[in-house]
């Protein structure tokens, strides 16, 4: 009969695409017993579409949740500059098997595919968690909102851009306001289907400080059998504005609050007349408002040995490359290795003492995941930084040769257009194999053989 030291007490916060690939990835491996604690009344995703591509479909596949997540499979990728409608580029779908191709889905129905394979009775909602506390070798102790506690051998912070857990564990590590603001929206498909080259192929339009996004986000086939009616299908509508933070007056909300045509419209008056019809027959009251938070990178992804961040907590994007989901998942998935990794090995006896050593394991699980995890998170800010610099470098340049804003616009778009991955130079992103990066890291460091001094 195993112990209460056997068993691994674990504490996810957040019910979000980290927290709950993080059950379902751990909810496998024995003798542990996970708790989600979610400070929603309900999970409920309020974010339109959602990319879903190989990396992210790779990673559902290991979940067993791919199977469920259905949405609109994208063809070519069209860029327009939007004030002018000229087609900049176009990127063809990649060769690769139907199942792994690019489609455009509702947020929801990824959540509801990874809430289904959630284990019954791990997920408690309205748990707003406020601190944590070292507890020494018993773990880590929590308080919630409503004045309950629990105690946990492993804290999982999968609790987004503005994590509670970050911030105890980091106390200094402060996000701030981007300067870009996102509207989204999900419409009837058929509402703007007269109005020509938004839709089926997935459209941007681009603007001196912003963009239009247009896709649909449904599979046809399910609404092809009229004995079973569903909702109607629908199509994202989701809109960049991008300014100087420094000049930024208002307060700001990170996620999904509503905002009226007007506000939003008046942001885009400048672009082509087929976007801004497009924007002006939204009904009034769809439309949430995002403002994009971001921090510096962390240079660590644990702390204290026994608490883990997983997804946004741990590297605040705020959407950049449009896989942060695929990303969390992948999170979750390499930490249950890392973790069966620990707790399979021949274990070393300590007398008497299971509790020190499921803390010790626990602790280099967690050195495991922040090597395998951190490297990559530092190439993507990395990445970001160089795009952003020759964004500006560009505009520097284009200012000098001329005062028309058109030509210093014209000139930042092309190399903007630049960052959208067409060849193979994102394949580091966008074809990531987890399953792979863990044999390579199991092979290229577990199973090094140790150096011999001699
Ligand atoms: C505009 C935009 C577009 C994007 N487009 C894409 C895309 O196309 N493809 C893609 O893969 N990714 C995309 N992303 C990124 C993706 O949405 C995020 O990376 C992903 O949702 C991160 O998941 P997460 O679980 O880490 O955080 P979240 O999804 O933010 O979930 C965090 C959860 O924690 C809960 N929580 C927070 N604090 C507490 C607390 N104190 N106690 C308890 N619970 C708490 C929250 O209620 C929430 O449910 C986009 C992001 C943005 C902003």
């Amino acid at each position: 009969m195993s112990s209460s030291a056997d068993i691994l007490r674990v504490a996810i916060i957040g019910g979000g695409p980290a927290g709950l690939g993080a059950a379902i990835a751990l909810s496998a491996l024995p003798n542990i017993k996970i708790d989600l604690y979610e400070k929603a009344r309900e999970l409920r995703e309020v974010g339109a579409g959602i990319n879903i591509g190989y990396n992210c479909w790779k990673v559902l596949e290991l979940l067993g949740a791919a199977e469920e997540v259905r949405g609109h499979l994208q063809q070519n990728v069209i860029h327009r500059n939007g004030i002018s409608s000229e087609i900049r580029r176009v990127r063809p779908a990649p060769s690769l098997p139907l199942k792994y191709r690019t489609i455009r889905a509702r947020r929801t129905r990824l959540q509801s595919a990874l809430i289904s394979k959630v284990p019954q009775g791990i997920i408690q909602l309205n748990k707003k968690l406020v601190s944590i506390e070292d507890a020494a070798a018993q773990g880590v102790r929590l308080t919630f909102e409503d004045g309950t506690e629990t105690v946990a051998d492993l804290l999982i912070g999968g609790d987004g851009i503005r994590s509670v857990v970050r911030l105890s564990i980091f106390p200094d590590h402060v996000t701030s306001f981007t300067g870009t603001t996102i509207w989204r929206t999900l419409v009837p498909a058929k509402s703007l289907s007269d109005i020509p080259d938004l839709v089926p192929e997935t459209s941007w339009w681009h603007g001196p400080a912003g963009h239009c996004y247009f896709s649909l986000v449904d599979d046809p086939s399910e609404f092809s059998d009229s004995s079973a009616p569903k909702s109607e299908q629908m199509l994202e509508v989701s809109c960049r504005y991008i300014i100087d933070p420094a000049l930024d007056t208002e307060r700001r909300f990170s996620w999904g609050i509503p905002a009226t045509n007007e506000r939003v419209t008046a942001h885009f008056t400048q672009y082509d007349p087929r976007p801004r019809n497009a924007l002006s027959r939204v009904p009034e009251g769809n439309w949430k408002e995002f403002s994009a938070f971001s921090g510096p990178r962390l240079e660590k992804l644990t702390g204290l040995g026994k608490v883990v961040l997983l997804g946004d907590a741990s590297h605040p994007l705020s959407g950049a490359f449009g896989s942060g989901a695929a990303f969390a998942l992948e999170d979750g998935w390499i930490l249950a290795r890392a973790i069966e990794y620990t707790t399979t090995r021949p274990q070393p006896t300590i007398p008497g003492d299971a509790q020190i050593t499921k803390m010790q394991n626990i602790a280099d699980a967690l050195e495991i995941f922040n090597e395998v995890r951190s490297p990559y998170y530092h190439r993507m800010h990395n990445h970001l930084d160089n795009e952003k610099a020759k964004v500006l470098q560009t505009q520097t340049k284009a200012k000098a040769q001329s005062s028309d804003p058109m030509y210093v616009f014209e000139s930042a778009l092309e190399t903007r257009l630049g960052s959208f991955s067409i060849g193979d130079e994102m394949n580091w992103i966008y074809r990531n194999d987890i399953e792979l990066v863990w044999q390579n890291y199991v092979q290229r460091v577990l199973e090094r053989p140790a150096v011999s001094t001699l």
